[in-house]
């Protein structure tokens, strides 16, 4: 019988495994051959409800993910297609997700994506025209759209969610970026891959106390020295392996037998502790080559999971100096409070208090003056002189203050009075990305992710709730270079829009 992860997620009682695939770059080969053979092999293995296969992993190009799941799926196994918003805009989006629906393929998880890696003749234009919340909303609206037409609901969209996140403003800023994944479709969710058991629980905790009931699977990874080598050096967005865990693994690895012996260990007992602290299953990565390795891993498994508390310290981490959602005992009713002050410069405090009153007195529909404006406004358009405000005020103000790119279509409002395009390298526009590490942005390593100093200057005004705290639509592109100020005023810019 074919698999259908829908049902086995939907399954109360059923605990689901998916394996995680990377194709190569390479359209036939032994990559493609081993990833056919290894989905071949878990179906009839029989444990394993799905293959997820990644799109473009490091944003470097490989084999589409939609015409490998194709033939995975035809040999009876589900597909999970990864689905990043990197590499085409809306338009490419779209046509991209119509495509997987006419080809059966309907699970889809939904991401930013990395940033663009190496192409031919250098590194790609990242196109970053929506974030995952956005896309998760397009892939909402398809279903609607089809359901309308008479088809039947088409995509079962997952999200990703990087609970490995140690400083106070990535945490929460991830945290409300899944609950804005889930109010825009999201059915399932899959962590980051981490070793840190108390950030895997946080995260159940989290979605308990919020009521996010959707099924969530948590990543874990066949670790090897050289992977190990590669993630202990923040080398993968969002993944943590401690710097203990990497020497631990060399050590292990100074005789392979016992490295390789060690890593099937090491995945069944966390296997086993993320079912036990509630997870619905397994998301299994590092699979290379041969299925044998996860058939060990899953014998272990079921060898060993009456014992799973035994191995629940094997995965604790030192807590000093990091940020932690809930108290030691991780009783979800007792949040940490904030341990590190938050620290605003003056310059980052006066450019907060100086746009949002600008804000609030220019930019407030609401406000006593904004009929004048709209007035203002709508007499410079007719007599087509809204270029000259742009050009000779909004413009050179703007450069100065906010770096602005001229999109026409400002979402400052949105990210602490900071700039979504030229702020973040991926555009992002309801919430940070899973990149981050220490606050540092994924791409610009050596600059604060521009949500970290949005949580910041919100958190010292006493104003984090209004942070992510409603869907952003994307930015229109016909208002390029035009007045943002006047798109505003005329109910022309993203924020009229109703959904
Ligand atoms: S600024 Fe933040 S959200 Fe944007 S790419 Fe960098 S880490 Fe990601």
């Amino acid at each position: 019988m074919k698999r259908n992860f829908n049902d086995d997620i939907s399954t109360p009682e059923k605990f689901v495994i998916t394996l995680e695939l990377v194709p190569g770059r390479e359209f036939s080969g032994r990559t493609t051959d081993s990833i056919k053979e290894i989905s071949n092999q878990a179906f009839v293995d029989g444990r394993i409800s799905a293959v997820s296969i990644t799109d473009n992993p490091g944003g470097n190009p490989a084999l589409s993910p939609d015409v490998l799941g194709r033939d995975i799926l035809d040999k009876g196994m589900d597909v999970i297609v990864h689905f990043t918003c990197r590499d085409a805009n809306r338009m490419g989006l779209e046509s991209r997700a119509l495509q997987l629906a006419h080809m059966g393929l309907k699970n889809i998880l939904a991401l930013t994506g990395d940033y663009s890696g190496q192409g031919f003749g250098g590194r790609g234009t990242p196109v970053f025209d929506f974030d995952s919340v956005i896309l998760t909303s397009m892939l909402n609206d398809l279903n609607r759209r089809l359901i309308k037409v008479g088809h039947d609901s088409v995509f079962v969209t997952g999200c990703a969610i990087s609970p490995f996140k140690y400083t106070e403003a990535e945490s929460w800023i991830q945290y409300k970026k899944l609950e804005r994944k889930i109010e825009e479709g999201a059915s399932f969710a899959i962590t980051q891959l981490g070793y840190d058991i108390d950030k895997y629980e946080e995260l159940l905790f989290f979605m308990r106390d919020k009521e996010l009931e959707v099924p969530t699977l948590a990543s874990l990874y066949h670790l090897g020295r050289g992977a190990a080598r590669v993630m202990n050096g923040g080398k993968v967005p969002g993944v943590h392996v401690s710097s203990d865990l990497f020497n631990t693994i060399e050590k292990q690895w100074d005789i392979p037998e016992e490295g390789r012996a060690a890593a099937i260990e090491r995945t069944a007992r966390l296997g086993v502790v993320l079912k036990g602290i509630g997870y619905k299953g397994i998301h299994l990565g590092g699979i290379h080559g041969s299925f044998a390795v996860v058939e060990r891993i899953l014998d272990r498994m079921e060898a060993i999971e009456h014992n799973w508390q035994e191995y629940r310290a094997d995965f604790q981490e030192d807590k000093k100096d990091r940020f932690y959602l809930y108290h030691k005992d991780m009783d979800p009713k007792q949040k940490i409070p904030a341990k590190d002050p938050i620290t605003l410069n003056l310059s980052e405090s006066c450019h907060y208090l100086f746009l949002r009153a600008a804000h609030d007195l220019f930019f407030d529909k609401a406000a006593s003056l904004a009929p004048m404006y709209k007035k203002l406004s709508s007499s410079l358009d007719k007599t087509k002189r809204s270029w000259m405000l742009k050009r000779f005020v909004e413009d050179p103000f703007k450069k100065i203050v906010l770096s602005c790119e001229g999109c026409g279509d400002c979402g400052i409002q949105h990210v602490g009075f900071l700039c979504p395009e030229s702020g973040c390298p991926k555009h992002t526009r309801n919430g940070a990305c899973g990149g981050s590490k220490d606050g540092y942005c994924e791409v610009n390593t050596d600059k604060l992710c521009v949500w970290v100093r949005a949580y910041k200057r919100m958190k010292k005004y006493g104003e984090t709730d209004k942070l992510t705290a409603e869907y952003v639509p994307p930015r229109l592109w016909e208002l390029k270079d035009t007045s943002s100020w006047v798109n505003f005023h005329l109910d022309r810019d993203h924020q009229r829009e109703s959904k």
